[in-house]
């Protein structure tokens, strides 16, 4: 992924303190290191990038009440069950979700964490997520238009827009580190049109620009939400987002689906991005996502595997391989028609779309000067067996692996296909049954 798009047969990269220093056959490579890793018959790939995510619901995959729903009737089912939930509910379905995306091939995950319910803070997230390893780009998420307001969710869950901003001041001045390759920023992220007053948008969108963080939401996700934004400001979810200061190469929008022409147009032109989430688009019935037309007017794209209660999976690279496949149906002589993506655009999309979309330079490359994170998928493996002529496409084209190896800032994430900071089995038990005591109550 550097600008030539370089594949190099029989390579290899070295780092020097999280960051890369050589990428090259491994021929030309120093022929000594601290640690030496022999990835011979693995594709070595940048880190896979998560641009959208709620790593809470994994504790909510498969609801029964909200497994066949659309958008507006499933948040409701979900909304008085995520209600229940405390910090410690929020600690270990974040080493979930980190577990299974660093399994996946992600290094770096933004999550969009909106309700504080109890004893929960943002706090409890970013303690958890240093457990597992991937880079955290954690979100102080909010819901401020309540039920009574004419907001969907019930006003038990809805917080007050002046206590959002302030402890949304207080984690910015807290986590957010600016530096290059860092494990931690913060991001400014109300919910949604329909769970936040206009006023928690601007007032978001100015605390964002004044300490330098990024602006992230749902936006144009369903038709639900269009009839909703007429109904209750008069014009579309765009036009709403751009008129409370929403657009500019810091915002980026989760989803995007109903995007007309001319809004991408603006967007292309603003340089605000979308979150692709192709597997929660498809298991909510909400559309498909305009992704080709933004590609080609240059609006940023990143992926996002969302969830895990639209998904129910956070496997990263499987959600590149949906977002192909999706823009291939897409393609269809009987839906828009047109050129069929890549493997390749879909890497992209996964790598470097997701860091232009997180605003970070510092990774989605394997290249002199970036962060030092990258994944090997085994070759070897059952399901590449007999895609050897093109191991870059398989990585895509195959069903989805886990992958071998997983380094973060030049430490190992996972190893041997297995979780190296965190024990699997415990966590997954004990998220169990902080799941099922969330339905018992
Ligand atoms: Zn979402």
């Amino acid at each position: 992924m550097d600008a030539g798009r370089r594949e190099i047969v029989d390579g290899g990269l070295y780092a020097v303190d999280g960051f890369i220093k050589q990428v090259d056959a491994t021929a030309e490579l120093p022929t000594t290191a601290d640690e030496v890793i022999d990835l011979t018959g693995h594709v070595v790939l940048p880190g896979l990038i998560n641009t959208h995510h709620h790593f809470y619901q994994t504790l909510t995959r498969a609801v029964p009440g909200a497994q066949d729903a659309g958008l507006f009737d499933w948040l409701t089912t979900l909304y008085p069950i995520w209600a229940r939930m405390t910090s410690e509910h929020i600690r270990v379905s974040t080493q979930v979700a980190l577990a299974e995306l660093a399994l996946s091939g992600c290094t770096t995950a933004f999550d969009h964490l909106y309700l504080f319910p109890n004893d929960s803070t943002l706090d409890d997230e970013i303690e958890a997520a240093a457990a597992v390893g991937p880079r955290l780009m954690a979100s102080r998420g909010s819901m401020s238009l309540g039920e009574s307001d004419g907001g969907l969710p019930p006003d038990s869950v809805v917080e007050d827009d002046q206590a959002i901003l302030a402890d949304t001041q207080r984690l910015i001045e807290a986590y957010h580190d600016p530096s290059p390759g860092p494990m931690v920023q913060v991001v400014v992220a109300p919910c949604s049109p329909f769970s936040v007053t206009p006023d928690l948008m601007s007032e978001s969108a100015a605390l964002a620009r004044a300490t330098g963080t990024r602006l992230h939401t749902h936006l144009a996700e369903t038709l639900d939400e269009e009839a909703f934004c007429q109904d209750m400001f008069g014009k579309r979810a765009v036009q709403h987002a751009e008129d409370l200061d929403w657009a500019g190469d810091d915002v980026w929008f989760a989803h995007g689906v109903y995007i007309d022409d001319s809004e991408i147009e603006r967007m292309a032109i603003d340089g605000t991005g979308v979150a692709h989430c192709p597997t929660s688009n498809m298991r909510l019935a909400s559309g498909i996502a305009p992704v080709r037309k933004f590609l080609a007017a240059g609006v940023p794209v990143g992926l996002g595997v969302d969830g895990s209660a639209s998904n129910d999976g956070s496997h990263l690279l499987g959600e590149a391989r949906q977002a192909m496949l999706l823009a291939r149906l897409d393609a269809a002589p009987n839906q828009s028609d047109g050129a069929l993506m890549t493997a390749r655009q879909a890497l992209e999309i996964a790598t470097l779309g997701g860091a232009a979309v997180l605003g970070r330079s510092d990774i989605g490359s394997l290249e002199v000067g970036r962060a030092a994170d990258f994944i090997s998928i085994d070759l070897d493996q059952l399901g590449y067996a007999g895609a050897q002529a093109d191991p870059v496409a398989a990585a895509v084209f195959s069903a989805p692996a886990t992958v071998s190896n997983n380094y973060v800032h030049g430490q190992a994430v996972v190893s041997g296909g297995m979780l190296v900071r965190i024990e699997q089995e415990p966590l997954i038990e004990h998220h169990n049954k902080l799941a099922q005591s969330l339905l018992d109550t």
